[in-house]
């Protein structure tokens, strides 16, 4: 139930994401994650064009269908990923392409980071 492959990502890249979609605890998640070169990132966009990347997004993208998420390896940053995570997992809980849908949904998995963030202080 609580399982989705993380794919291409070293050990840092695969617990970020881990913990931060545990802290998100989305209903839906995503099948799998995978972490590409930038080459290969724009291919994949290119070849699925469902979902183009826009905006805040640029850098991750999902495949409905196939319930991925893409995040490009060479141009994420680790303080944002999961505000962009929020984003797609957004997608994918509303089954949606529409970028409204989406920020809508993510903006209770941004409520929940933020709140763990704090609870992180000392
Ligand atoms: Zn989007």
């Amino acid at each position: 139930m609580n399982s989705y492959v993380v794919q291409g990502a070293t050990p840092q890249q695969e617990a970020l994401v881990r913990s931060q979609i545990q802290i998100m605890q989305p209903s839906v998640l995503p099948l799998r994650v995978v972490f590409v070169p930038h080459w290969k990132f724009l291919d994949n966009t290119r070849i699925f064009q469902l979902h183009a990347p826009m905006g805040c997004t640029s850098a991750l993208f999902t495949h409905l269908a196939s319930r991925t998420v893409f995040i490009d390896a060479d141009r994420y940053f680790d303080e944002s990923l999961g505000y962009w995570l929020a984003h797609e997992l957004g997608h994918l809980l509303t089954n949606s392409l529409k970028e409204q849908d989406a920020e809508k949904a993510a903006k209770e998995f941004r409520k929940r980071l933020k709140e763990a963030m704090k609870h992180d202080q000392p």
